[in-house]
């Protein structure tokens, strides 16, 4: 198999999803620079990397031009969880729009291949199920989702016009719900939420009735399903959805963690957030074509994965939480 060995960018290095990415990558023989600004992220999560030859992390915030030589870029800088994009909305839809400016402003200088970590919140609240890459999407443009609903829509449009005014070569993945090891214990998102409630015994905070669906994907899954689709040649251009097409109820995903765990924690209702979408499942049909694609982590095995890593958090408390 013939090999390159690329300098490849990850803006959002130090989050969850970054720190796996930088890890594949090195795996891969390539040089990796990770810039995060550490608004989500950790240094604890590359800390394992750090003295790696072939890595290095810088602090910048994306909002701010970056003028360094790279093959390749990957955005990731934007807080993904809805309790942190929602704490500084103003600054989430700077993230999107101006890092994602930024970036392509890069990759067009450095002529560089860039890849844009979009998400399935793009779809909004959707009226068709599962969601193909050709729907359009259900979006309250003025709610309290929408400056990241809205600013990563915005990154999508700059994507395809870089495209289309600059000819630069993009790849734009649609990501739905992923865990896994490394999410904070305050993540704010579901899984994380309720394997730590789970762990501390601690009441499981359902919000709504619980009927509302997701559908979960293991990070490994993910993070092969990125490198694949930047691999691609230059006439792919996304969106593809990636994310795991097993649906499920927040209730029967609380359900799953208690009997994992072996927890006695009690199920306790909460209001539902703010269009907080009722229904969550990806159609995965073009990564399958396009990239060989399918997640291959079940449910119950992924769980298990990231509950021993928040039992080995929680157990040391080296973290600060
Ligand atoms: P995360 O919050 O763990 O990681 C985001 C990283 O970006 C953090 O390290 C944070 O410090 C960094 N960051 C935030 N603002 C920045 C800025 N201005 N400059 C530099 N760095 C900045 O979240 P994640 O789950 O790893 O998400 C990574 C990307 O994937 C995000 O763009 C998110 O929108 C997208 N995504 C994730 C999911 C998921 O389920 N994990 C789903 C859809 C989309
Ligand atoms: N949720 C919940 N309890 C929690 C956290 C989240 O019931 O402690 C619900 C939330 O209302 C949503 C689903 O779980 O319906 C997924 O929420 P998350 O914040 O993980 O991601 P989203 O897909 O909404 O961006």
């Amino acid at each position: 198999m013939s090999y390159t060995k690329k300098r490849i960018l990850v803006t959002g290095g130090a989050g969850f999803l970054g720190s796996h990415l930088c890890e594949k990558l090195l795996a891969a023989g390539h040089d990796v620079l990770a810039v995060d600004n550490y608004f989500t992220g950790r240094r604890d999560n590359v800390a394992h990397l750090l003295n790696h030859p072939s890595f290095e992390i810088m602090r910048h915030d994306v909002t701010f031009p970056l003028y360094v030589e790279v093959d390749e870029i990957y955005n990731l800088a934007c807080p993904a969880s809805p309790v942190h994009y929602q704490f500084d909305p103003v600054q989430t839809t700077k993230v999107s729009v101006v890092g994602a400016i930024n970036m392509l402003g890069l990759a067009k200088r450095v002529k560089a291949k860039v890849f844009q970590a979009s998400t399935s919140e793009v779809y909004g609240d959707p009226t068709v199920h599962p969601q193909p890459e050709a729907y359009r999407g259900s979006v309250n443009p003025i709610g309290p989702r929408a400056c990241y609903d809205e600013g990563k829509r915005c990154a999508e449009t700059l994507f395809f016009d870089y495209r289309r005014q600059h000819n630069l070569r993009i790849k734009v993945a649609r990501i739905f719900n992923t865990y896994g090891p490394r999410m904070h214990p305050n993540d704010g998102r579901v899984v994380s939420n309720f394997i730590v409630q789970a762990l501390r015994g601690e009441d499981i905070t359902i919000f709504g009735d619980g009927m509302q669906t997701r559908a979960f994907c293991y990070v490994d899954d993910l993070i092969e399903g990125f490198v694949r689709l930047m691999a691609t040649d230059d006439d792919i251009t996304g969106p593809v959805n990636l994310g795991n097409p097993v649906e499920l109820p927040m209730l029967q995903l609380a359900e799953r963690v208690v009997a994992l765990t072996g927890a006695k924690s009690k199920l306790i209702f909460r209001p539902l957030p703010i269009d907080d979408p009722m229904q969550r499942c990806p159609d995965i049909s073009k990564a399958k074509a396009l990239l060989g694609w399918a997640p291959v982590v079940g449910l119950d095995e992924g769980l298990g994965k990231t509950i021993k890593y928040f039992e080995g958090v929680l157990g040391t408390k080296k973290m600060k939480i």
